[in-house]
């Protein structure tokens, strides 16, 4: 039975901080390339945002705000919505 001896792994987890994540195993960071994969906090539909649990703000047109002020541009174009360019 594994008990005792896991103190040492137990205070270095975690070097990045992600204060509002409390899932296990614990999302991507907004630092990952899947960092949408993290789960919805705070929904606003109505505004088109929704707040994920590692800072991310991510948009209804797949845009996202990163909790450092950096702009990701929208990665997958809406449904149906095709644009001649
Ligand atoms: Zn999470």
């Amino acid at each position: 039975m594994p008990n005792g001896s896991d103190r040492a792994t137990d205070r270095n987890q975690r070097k990045t901080p992600t204060p509002m994540c409390q899932h296990q195993p614990q999302c991507p960071t907004a630092e990952s390339a899947d960092r949408d994969a993290a789960h919805v906090v705070v929904r606003h539909p109505e505004q088109g945002w929704s707040l994920l649990c590692n800072g991310v703000l991510l948009f209804d047109d797949t845009g996202e705000l990163l909790p450092d002020g950096r702009i990701i541009a929208p990665h997958r174009a809406p449904a149906g919505a095709f644009t001649a360019a």
